[in-house]
């Protein structure tokens, strides 16, 4: 069984256009960075997305910078919102540096933020970060959702939160 195949139109579209549209907050070299961009067929899967640089004996290979893995079950699943929003995030991940003769290396820049949900229900925005979260999250471009939807699927995530969340 295959694990892998090439990704459809649809996710190239996004890429093009969410490099296009987002230049100046992406690396200044993205237009150089060879990037493939993969389906993991895999039923059951750690992550949605995943921007991987090559190396070793793969990128001599293949000759790709990096690989974008977007797993397939829940990529079809998610809302063109959804789709340009991890788009984005995965292109974030490229970073760039250019050494004295011009010559770009490749790298993965880390997130902004790291957290445990269960330390701001507890804590609040006691990062400077998550204060610029905060700040941000009136500001941004949300979908509408069902708020009875919002309502069960809450209760369920505080469920799991409750049993998840274990303070030492
Ligand atoms: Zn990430």
């Amino acid at each position: 069984m295959r694990n892998y195949e090439k990704v459809s139109k649809n996710v190239l579209d996004i890429l093009d256009t969410t490099i296009r549209d987002n230049a100046s907050d992406l690396d200044p070299n993205i237009t150089k960075a060879k990037i493939i961009s993969l389906f993991v067929l895999v039923k059951k899967c750690d992550f949605s997305g995943k921007m991987e640089k090559t190396s070793g004996v793969w990128k001599y290979l293949s000759d790709f910078n990096y690989v974008l893995l977007l797993h397939k079950d829940t990529w079809v699943e998610l809302s063109e919102h959804q789709k340009n929003a991890l788009v984005f995030h995965e292109l974030m991940h490229i970073r760039s540096k250019e050494d004295k003769d011009k010559n770009v290396h490749w790298g993965v820049k880390k997130h902004d933020i790291e957290l445990f949900i269960c330390v701001v229900k507890k804590f609040g925005s006691w990062s400077p970060q998550l204060k610029v979260l905060e700040s941000l999250m009136g500001d941004t471009e949300e979908e509408e959702i069902d708020v009875e939807e919002i309502d069960e699927e809450d209760a369920e995530e505080k469920k799991k939160e409750e049993d998840e969340c274990v303070v030492y």
